[in-house]
């Protein structure tokens, strides 16, 4: 933890972290060694763990990117901080984020941006940039991070690291705040998939205090890893007999060059390891973008009512009378993009507008979840890139949110099904990108993320 500590003092210019308090790191860090010390704990204690500044912590402060929520402290810790602590890991701090998780480059943060730790001028992605910067930084050996249309993949993508987002409900939502509640979900980060599988035994499980945790017996995420798919695999062909499932929509026009290379690298290895591509389609791939971005937004709108500077959140500290300082008071405390999202959102949701709007897109909604069961009966996981390109410079798109909309064209309609999917570092960009990480996605079954980390650990 000492040593994570001063590594995240000397990588301040990356601005990973917005909360350190490394007395209370040490605390816990010397109740890990005594618990060592009796012989107690597991294989996760006293490992050191950043968490998402979404998550609520007790004794750290939690802002989710936003200046309407500075300074705030929790009464209770989430249930995934509560788990990981339960495991005997150790908080190092609160990662920077997209402003209530909104964005795919973490420059939506009152807190400033996040550089990319592998090419300083670049994004790191988001809105978990924060946490994909620090396990890349080697500022800490994990973290926690959420997933409610990329935000777990494609900054593991663009920052070279490893992340899952489980199966929507798979990880409790208690304690995590709210942007999209049909679609959050949290997950791990880490160096590696064996890593994440590791994590994810301690976050994953039913929460009675989610109303959308799955009632699922506990499982062993561990416990195919390193084991061919079946028993009677030939000899350094783990994956014999496994079905990549390729969806011609996600190598169209509109992937960039670099990226496109090192995904079908990827896949080379793959058949080298036993699999076998088979194309599939995803018809409905394109609609994602409209679909995700009436359907977040409105769940936003919504959920983020409770910040009026009463219940919750930065009070304006001039006002005329109620409705002035509600009006201030999130005029001042929210940022631009989480501002456009209440508005698009509360507009779908409007009288005259929700059947147009909201209705239709709940229905397109099922028919996405309804291509990847199609897909799913001629293959058995789905794989292609995370993003169409490499990570941008840092204020590129900065004043085009459209523009960062259509970036999340790959994530987005896993999200909209609640299927499992991850991110596994496979290769660079090229040319001026050369430095900048390309993320394979990995793309299960519902509940199949055992079976996901072993495939993406055959492969690292
Ligand atoms: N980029 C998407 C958005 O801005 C996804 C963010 C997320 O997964 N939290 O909404």
């Amino acid at each position: 933890a000492q040593l994570y500590l001063q590594r995240i003092d000397a990588a301040r210019d990356l601005n990973a972290f917005i909360e350190v308090e490394p007395e209370l790191t040490l605390e816990q860090a010397r109740g890990a060694d005594a618990q060592r010390a009796r012989g107690e704990g597991g294989p996760l204690t006293g490992v050191p763990v950043a968490h998402k500044d979404v998550f609520v912590t007790r004794r750290w402060r939690s802002t989710a990117g936003s200046k309407m929520l500075a300074g705030y402290e929790s009464p209770f810790d989430a249930t995934v901080v509560e788990r990981l602590a339960r495991a005997g890991m150790v908080t190092l701090g609160k990662t920077n984020m997209d402003e209530f998780a909104m964005g795919s480059s973490n420059e939506n943060s009152a807190f400033g941006p996040v550089r990319n730790p592998w090419d300083t001028q670049a994004v790191p992605g988001g809105s978990s940039g924060g946490s994909a910067a620090a396990v890349a930084a080697r500022l800490a050996p994990a973290a926690t991070a959420t997933d409610t249309g990329g935000s777990i993949r494609q900054p593991a993508s663009f920052s070279g690291v490893t992340g899952i987002k489980p199966t929507y409900g798979r990880v409790s939502r208690y304690g995590m705040i709210a942007f999209a509640s049909s679609l959050d979900q949290g997950g791990p980060m880490a160096a590696s998939a064996a890593d994440c599988a590791l994590l994810l035994n301690a976050m994953a499980g039913f929460d009675e205090r989610d109303s959308t945790s799955l009632q699922r017996a506990d499982e062993d995420y561990t416990r195919y890893l390193g084991q061919p798919l079946t028993a009677d695999a030939p000899a350094g062909r783990p994956l014999t007999g496994l079905r990549i499932g390729l969806p011609t929509e996600y190598f169209g026009a509109g992937l960039s060059e670099d990226v496109r290379a090192a995904v079908e690298a990827a896949l080379k290895q793959y058949e080298a390891l036993g699999a076998t591509l088979v194309p599939v389609s995803l018809p409905k791939t394109e609609l994602s973008i409209p679909v995700y971005y009436v359907i977040a937004p409105a769940e936003a709108s919504s959920n983020l009512s409770r910040f009026d500077g009463v219940r919750y959140g930065h009070r304006a500290s001039e006002y005329r009378d109620l409705l002035d300082m509600y009006k201030k008071s999130r005029a001042q405390g929210f940022g631009p993009e989480v501002k456009r999202r209440i508005l698009v959102g509360t507009y779908v949701l409007s009288h005259g507008y929700y059947d147009a709007y909201y209705l239709q897109a709940q229905k397109i909604r099922r028919i996405i979840a309804q291509d990847f069961q199609e897909a799913f009966k001629v293959c058995d996981v789905i794989m292609g890139p995370v993003a169409p390109s490499v990570a941008w410079d840092i204020g590129a798109k900065g004043d085009d949110p459209v523009q960062m909309y259509l970036a999340d064209i790959y994530t987005l309609s896993v999200s909209l099904a609640g299927l499992p999917g991850m991110s596994v570092p496979c290769g660079f960009g090229a040319g001026q990108n050369a430095q900048r990480p390309v993320g394979l996605q990995i793309i299960g079954k519902y509940f199949d993320e055992a079976r996901m980390l072993q495939i993406a650990d055959a492969f690292q």
